[in-house]
């Protein structure tokens, strides 16, 4: 059965120039993994499914990261006042981690950072034994890297960031272009049992699951989260 809460508007969080994350009040009885997502609804016929983009341990809120596209969704959201309450439903998805010490290989285009965010967040509040973690992520330039600075810092063991952009000035260390199989057999250590969780736009999602065939990766190795919506 689908759960709907009501929820407060707390906050608003600029990543970027071009996202913003909101937080709102945590409903007492909302439990979700790290990964998934809720249909977020405004009122109005405004509503999209929206991933968290926190870890469920951060009790007191949850969070969603819109990338602002100039929408009435978008509008609505910027209209958001402190006390207004709206209503989510869910939670939703399969998106989430399996228990495993096999590399994480993490591949994110733009805004499909999100619900990796929330998963790298509980990786490092947990503290558990987990085995190395790759998080190759995709954006137009380094103004557009969202989370920059808490991705880069990240206190987990063996942890890998690797900066993907079109356009690489002021990022010396960042690969110019798009993710494709040659940066992710040079970034990935050689394993047949890594798991690849890869989120972003379709055409995003659908290149990388063509690109990770070319370099043996098999389909159940990989898990996708496709944001519908985006080109
Ligand atoms: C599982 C999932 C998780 C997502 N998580 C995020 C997230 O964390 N952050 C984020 O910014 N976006 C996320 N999205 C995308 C988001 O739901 C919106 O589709 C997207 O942001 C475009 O909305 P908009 O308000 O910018 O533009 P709009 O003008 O509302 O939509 C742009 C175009 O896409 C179409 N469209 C919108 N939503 C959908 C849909 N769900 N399915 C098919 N067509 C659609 C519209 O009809 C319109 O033609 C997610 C999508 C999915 C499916």
């Amino acid at each position: 059965m689908t759960m709907e809460y009501r929820t407060e508007f707390l906050e608003r969080i600029e990543r970027t120039h071009t996202s913003v994350s909101y937080r709102f009040k945590m409903p007492e009885v909302l439990n979700f993994t790290a990964g998934q997502y809720m249909l977020v609804d405004l009122g109005n016929e405004l509503a999209h499914p929206l991933s968290l983009s926190n870890c469920p341990k951060e009790a007191k809120f949850i969070e969603f990261t819109k990338r602002m596209t100039g929408s009435s969704y978008c509008d609505r959201l910027e209209s958001l006042g402190g006390g207004e309450t709206i209503s989510v439903k869910g939670p939703f998805g399969k998106f989430c981690l399996t228990d495993s010490s096999e590399p994480l290989v993490l591949i994110a285009g733009g805004i499909g950072i999100t619900p990796i965010r929330s998963i790298l967040s509980c990786l490092e509040k947990n503290k558990g034994n987990i085995g190395t973690v790759i998080l190759i992520y995709g954006n137009l330039n380094r103004e557009d890297i969202a989370f920059r600075n808490e991705l880069e810092n990240l206190k987990i063991p063996d942890y890998h960031l690797v900066h993907v952009l079109l356009d690489t000035t002021g990022m010396g260390n960042a690969y110019q272009g798009f993710i494709n199989a040659d940066i992710i057999s040079k970034e990935v250590p050689k394993s047949t049992n890594a798991h690849y969780m890869v989120s972003g736009p379709p055409v995003m999602v659908e290149a990388i699951k063509k690109a990770l065939a070319t370099i043996d990766v098999t389909e159940d190795q990989i898990r996708t989260d496709i944001f519908l919506g985006y080109n």
